[in-house]
C-alpha cells in the first residue's frame, strides 16, 4: 500500500501550526515537519520491492525546506510563461541538440567490467538507450506514443584539459582513493558533498553522470538529479544546487539497455537504462508524472494525465483519478518498470527544449552545453585555429562519406566533387598530422593511415564549394 500525500496541502498545514511556536523553536519544529514531509517523498518514491527510485524531489524538499513551495511555483511559472512565449511567437526551434556526456565511474577496485566498475560496452548501451528514448529513434525500445525531443547525447572524448579519454565519455575513479569517500555504497549527501566536487568535469561543457553503490536511509536508491538552476530568469533565482555538484547520479546496476541489460539483477525491473533517461528528464527540468501526490499534484503537463501518486510495476489500463486519461505508466517521468517505459510528451519536449534554450533565455550551464566542443571539435580551442577557417560553403555532411570507419590502415572519402582542395588530418585536440593540396579527378580519395597511432582523428577538406570535417576512429 502507497501512502499518497498531498505536499502542499501539508505544507501549508505545517506554517499554520508553525505560526503558534516561538521563534526559538521554530527551527527545530521546522526541521522535524520537513523531515517529515522528506520522509514522505521518500515512501512515495520507494517501490513494493523496497527500491527507492528517485531521490530528485526529497532533495529539493531538503534543500528550499523553507520556501519549498514557492520555490516550486515560481520555477513553475518561469516555465509556463516561457511555454507561452514559446507558443505566441511560433520560435522556430533550433536544430537536434547534442549534449556530450561524461560517465565517472565511481568503483572499489574491482576487476574491469565487474560490479561498479563497469565495462565500457555497458556505459555505450545506455548512451544509446538514452539515444532510443529522447530521439524516438524509429523501431528502437523508445519508439513509443511520445515525441522526438530533439535532444541528444554523445560521449565526450576529451578530458577538461583537451587529453584524449582513454575510453571515450569515461572517467574511471577508485572511490576510496577520494579524501572522505571511504568505501562503497554511497549516500546522496557524501556524493554531494565530496564525490560530485572531486571529479565532476566543467559542468558548462559536459554533462556530468555518476555511476555507483548509492544508499539511502532506509534502503537502496536508484539515483537522483539536480535541477535547473537559472539566477537571472524570472521567478528561478538561485538555490537548487552549486555548479560543482550540478548533474545525475544512478545506482551502477540500473546503468543497461533494454537490449544490454545489467548483467546484475539487484535492480530487478529497472536495469534497463531508464533510470537515467528519468534522471536526466529531471536535470532539463521535468517533474514527476504524479506530482508526488494525489489527484491535486501536478507535473504542470496537460498532457500527462493525473494519477494518484506514482505507479510501480506495469497495470496498464489503470485510471485512478477522475480527469480524462489512464494513468501515464508509459512515461519515462513515472516510477513504472523499465520495459514499460516508452516516452516523453510534447509538453515534456517543450520544457526541456526551453531549459535548452529553444526560446532565448536558457538555463545557465544547460544552454550552453550544445556548443561545447568537449565531443566534437576540439581544435577550435588550440593554435591551430586558422585550419578551421574557410571561405567554402558547407555541403550537407550525407553528401560526402567516409569508409571504412573504425579504419585500419586504409579510408575513402567518397562523393568528393572533382577539383581542388585542401585535405588535413588532425588529432582531437587540433595537432595537425597531415596537410595536403589536393587536385583529384574522382570523386573518391584514398588515405593510407599505416604510420598513424590507434585513436581520434578530425578528416578536414576545404575548398571553394566545401567544408567538410569528420571525425574518424583509427583502430586496430
Ligand atoms: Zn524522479
Amino acid at each position: 500500500m502507497i501512502t499518497i500525500i498531498n505536499t502542499r496541502q501539508l505544507l501549508l498545514l505545517f506554517l499554520l501550526v508553525l505560526s503558534y511556536f516561538p521563534s526559538l523553536a521554530q527551527q527545530e519544529t521546522m526541521d522535524k515537519q520537513t523531515k517529515k514531509l522528506i520522509d514522505q517523498l521518500y515512501k512515495n518514491a520507494q517501490a513494493p520491492d523496497g527500491y527507492i527510485h528517485c531521490a530528485t524531489s526529497p532533495s529539493e524538499m531538503l534543500m528550499h525546506s523553507k520556501d519549498y513551495e514557492s520555490r516550486e511555483h515560481s520555477f513553475e511559472q518561469y516555465i509556463g510563461g516561457q511555454r507561452s512565449i514559446m507558443e505566441n511567437k511560433q520560435l522556430a526551434r533550433a536544430a537536434v541538440l547534442e549534449i556530450p556526456i561524461i560517465f565517472h565511474i565511481i568503483h572499489n577496485g574491482q576487476d574491469l567490467g565487474t560490479s561498479s566498475n563497469l565495462s565500457a560496452d555497458l556505459i555505450n548501451a545506455q548512451l544509446e538507450q538514452l539515444n532510443n528514448d529522447f530521439r524516438k529513434i524509429a523501431g528502437s525500445s523508445g519508439d513509443g506514443g511520445g515525441v522526438d525531443t530533439e535532444i541528444q547525447f554523445t560521449m565526450a572524448l576529451v578530458d577538461e584539459s583537451g587529453q584524449l579519454l582513454p575510453e571515450p565519455g569515461i572517467h574511471r575513479i577508485d572511490g576510496r582513493t577520494i579524501t572522505g569517500a571511504g568505501t562503497e555504497p554511497y549516500s546522496r549527501t557524501l556524493y554531494n558533498s565530496t564525490i560530485k566536487p572531486a571529479t565532476q568535469f566543467d559542468p558548462e561543457r559536459y554533462l556530468n553522470i555518476w555511476t555507483g553503490g548509492v544508499s539511502a536511509p532506509r534502503g537502496i536508491l536508484l539515483g537522483f538529479a539536480q535541477l535547473p538552476e537559472a539566477p537571472d530568469l524570472l521567478g528561478i533565482g538561485t538555490g537548487n544546487g552549486g555548479a560543482n555538484t550540478d548533474g545525475c547520479v544512478v545506482n551502477f546496476f540500473s546503468i543497461g539497455s533494454t537490449s544490454m541489460p545489467n548483467p546484475s539483477f539487484r535492480a530487478g525491473p529497472s536495469r534497463l537504462g531508464r533510470t537515467l533517461t528519468h534522471e536526466i528528464g529531471h536535470w532539463l527540468g521535468l517533474r514527476h508524472t504524479g506530482g508526488d501526490g494525489d489527484c491535486s499534484a501536478d507535473d504542470f503537463c496537460a498532457d500527462t494525465p493525473t494519477a494518484q501518486g506514482n505507479q510501480f510495476g506495469c497495470s496498464f489500463g489503470r485510471d485512478s483519478c477522475p480527469e480524462p486519461g489512464l494513468d501515464p505508466l508509459e512515461n519515462y517521468m513515472n516510477f513504472t518498470n523499465d520495459d514499460c517505459m516508452d516516452r516523453f510528451t510534447a509538453c515534456q519536449k517543450d520544457r526541456m527544449r526551453i531549459v535548452m534554450g529553444d526560446t532565448g533565455n536558457g538555463s545557465p550551464r544547460r544552454a550552453i552545453l550544445a556548443s561545447s566542443t568537449v565531443a566534437s571539435m576540439a581544435y577550435s580551442r588550440t593554435s591551430s585555429l586558422s585550419m578551421a577557417k574557410t571561405t567554402g560553403t558547407a555541403l550537407p555532411s550525407e553528401d560526402i562519406t567516409i569508409s571504412p570507419n573504425p579504419a585500419n590502415d586504409v579510408l575513402f572519402i567518397n562523393g568528393l566533387p572533382k577539383g581542388d582542395y585542401t585535405l588535413s588530418i588532425l588529432s582531437i585536440e587540433g595537432a595537425e598530422f597531415l596537410r595536403k593540396e589536393v587536385h583529384n579527378e574522382e570523386t573518391s580519395y584514398r588515405i593510407e593511415l599505416e604510420l598513424m597511432n590507434v585513436g581520434v582523428y578530425i578528416i578536414h577538406v576545404t575548398g571553394a564549394d566545401l567544408n567538410f570535417r569528420k571525425r574518424i576512429l583509427v583502430d586496430r
